[in-house]
């Protein structure tokens, strides 16, 4: 016999488990229930495309024996069974990046873990709320030994070489003392009922039970066993829409995703023509743990008339819609197509399409409040669409959501363009916005200060990484340009002539200025985009360099440094004072806080800190 240490994360998991935070154990079942027809759907697979198991007569079942006497029950498959590689690996460490982040996430604190296992898609080790000890024994196909794993979900399992004849998993599960209802009857037709009835494969329970024959003195009682199907066995998406009830797609929702809450959206379609298929997609309520890992997994299965062929190939969906749960099943594909060759296949490129057009109008209908919750999760994906998807370009925009200096909340470009259209008189036709990290700062940018006097919105866009790669590729939106405000010229109301004056004006101010700063600026010149701030910094938007940053991150280039420019505004107290200052020492300290804070303002570092700080002590000093 040989013992294992689980996988540290694998302890803290069972640990949460024994200890039950979960409320609802009978979920248990639904998860073997779910592991079993993966095995069976996996071995169906094979057998039409392995030549070595072409011969084998097989129907794929799922049985589910309880032993009262033992106290017992018993959860088995003919699927593709396990080897002893995989028992370790599967059973016991998680393999899985997202599992691995939850646990890491794990606080210790009942309180707040109970709410995080609530998205958290428990798997195999769920038999432990139930179980005082899980004996696992699996042959996987074409492989002469079988194997047991035991385990009391305590920090250790063993696994042993045993003898079974054919190939597939049973779980055998000892029950704690008081989980004895899993040995009713009913129960467990219940819980199948209620969460498994659409597994394709048939469930057949055996179960025991007291029958009396004879009258009077030849009266026998004896106990006859017996073997019952308990669900209908028909995969639910071959349904019609009419025949499914509610509850039934969030089951089988949480059937294929073992995720514990109800999904926000599901869709369904039968399409016919020249390509026959049918999808079932469900949008998660809550975005799966995996969504900004590289190497998260595929939500979606596709199937070839009934048969399942991978849920392994993250091209079936473009992967900004990465958080879609689903089936497709096509009525076209050749059965042994091969996974690799997936790819070029035009049918399911013609499948693609057409499942992408309907997740993004049903996400376009969601209600107000499911649409709240959609862009809570998944606004930053949408971006990513909107970057990847040139043909959905336009419906992407329509879903995406902005913060915005005009309203509360999040707003729609629409609703931009409405309020920007109804102020202006349909002179607008730009869309302003400004990027960074921080909502509230940007809000109260200096840049915007212009903007706000002459009643202009500006997008406020900070999810800084992703909007300056996405935004500057937009181009347009419905006529109206895309422009960044810290790369244009504020909107003004003096004419170019004016604006040359005052910039004559000022000239021995600004070419001081320039001299003290030296290379820190490309330039430093007058500005009447600002009221109450004294300076202000902007990108050159006449750098080719600024355009083509986005292209550079979008490479994982880094992205060289836009030159800055150093904007100051004349009617402001403090330049008016500095203008007479003269060759004052404070003159110099003065030139730098007017870049340094100005930087600040907008989320960027000043050159040196510390020389900020002393600078500004003493020019402060000073004025005391
Ligand atoms: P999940 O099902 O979400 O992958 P589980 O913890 O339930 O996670 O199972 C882990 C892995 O163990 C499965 O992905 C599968 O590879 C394997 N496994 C579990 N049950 C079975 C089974 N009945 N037959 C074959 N493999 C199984």
């Amino acid at each position: 016999m040989a013992k294992h240490q689980f996988q540290t994360e694998i302890g803290q998991l069972l640990q949460l488990m024994t200890h039950s935070l979960y409320s609802n154990k009978e979920i248990f079942i639904r998860e073997l229930i779910s592991n079993a027809s993966d095995a069976l759907d996996k071995f169906n697979y094979i057998r039409l495309t392995d030549e070595a198991f072409k011969e084998e007569e097989w129907t794929g079942k799922i049985s589910i024996v309880i032993d009262k006497d033992d106290g017992s029950i018993t959860i088995g498959d003919n699927g593709i069974g396990m080897s002893e590689e995989d028992l370790m690996s599967h059973l016991g460490t998680i393999a899985k990046s997202g599992t691995k982040s939850f646990v890491e996430n794990l606080t210790g604190d009942a309180k707040k873990d109970s709410h995080l296992i609530g998205q958290f898609g428990v798997g195999f080790y769920s038999v432990f709320m139930v179980a005082q000890r899980v004996d696992v024994i699996t042959k996987k196909a074409g492989d002469t030994q079988a194997y047991k794993f035991v385990s009391d979900g305590t920090g250790e399992f063993d696994i042993t070489p045993v003898t079974k004849e054919s190939h597939g998993t049973v779980v055998y599960i000892k029950l704690k003392d008081d989980e004895k209802e899993y040995l009713s009857r009913w129960r467990i037709q219940e819980v199948v009922k209620k969460y498994s009835n659409h597994i394709a494969y048939p469930i057949m329970l055996t179960y025991t039970e007291e029958e009396t024959t004879g009258e009077g003195d030849a009266k026998e009682t004896k106990s006859v066993e017996k073997i019952d199907q308990i669900n209908a066995a028909t995969a639910l998406w071959t349904l019609s829409k009419s025949d499914i009830k509610n509850e039934e797609y969030v089951e089988f929702y949480k059937t294929i995703s073992h995720d514990s809450d109800e999904p926000l959206d599901y869709l369904h379609h039968k399409v016919e023509g020249a390509n026959e298929f049918t999808t079932l997609f469900y949008i998660p309520r809550n975005a799966p743990m995996d969504l900004y890992r590289v190497d998260y997994q595929s939500g979606v299965k596709l199937y070839v008339k009934r048969v399942f062929i991978t849920d392994e190939d993250k091209e079936l969906l473009p992967s900004y819609l990465r958080f879609v749960r689903g089936i497709i099943d096509s009525e076209d594909l050749p059965l042994n197509i091969s996974r690799e060759i997936l790819q070029e296949n035009r049918i399911l490129a013609n499948i693609k399409q057409n499942s992408v057009k309907k997740i993004l109008s049903s996400i376009k209908k969601l209600d107000d409040e499911k649409f709240e919750i959609f862009t809570a999760q998944y606004n930053k994906v949408i971006k990513e669409g909107i970057f990847q998807d040139h043909t959905n370009k336009e419906t992407l925009l329509e879903i995406v959501r902005y913060k915005t200096t005009k309203a509360e909340g999040m707003t729609s470009l629409e609703e931009y363009l409405k309020r920007a259209g109804e102020r202006a008189g349909e002179t607008q036709k730009e869309i302003y916005y400004i990027i960074g990290e921080d909502a509230a700062l940007l809000g109260r940018s200096p840049l915007l200060e212009a903007y706000r006097k002459a009643d202009i919105e500006v997008l406020i866009m900070d999810d800084k990484e992703i909007d300056e790669i996405v935004t500057p590729s937009i181009g347009n939106y419905k006529e109206w340009q895309f422009k960044d405000v810290t790369m244009t010229d504020a909107p003004d109301t003096i004419t170019e002539e004016e604006k040359k004056e005052i910039s004559k004006a000022h000239e021995t101010l600004t070419g001081k200025i320039k001299e003290i700063l030296g290379d820190e600026v490309k330039e430093v010149k007058t500005t009447t985009r600002l009221t109450d701030s004294p300076s202000c910094v902007v990108k050159d938007s006449s750098d080719p360099m600024a355009s083509m940053a986005y292209m550079f991150r979008q490479m994982g280039q880094k992205v060289p440094e836009t030159p800055l420019i150093l904007e100051i505004n004349p009617e402001h107290e403090m330049i008016k004072k500095l203008e007479v200052l003269g060759d004052d020492a404070l003159f110099d300290d003065m030139a730098w806080i007017l870049l340094d804070s100005a930087k600040l303002a907008e989320g960027l570092e000043p050159k040196d800190r510390v020389l900020f700080v002393s600078r500004v002590t003493k020019v402060a000093g000073k004025a005391l």
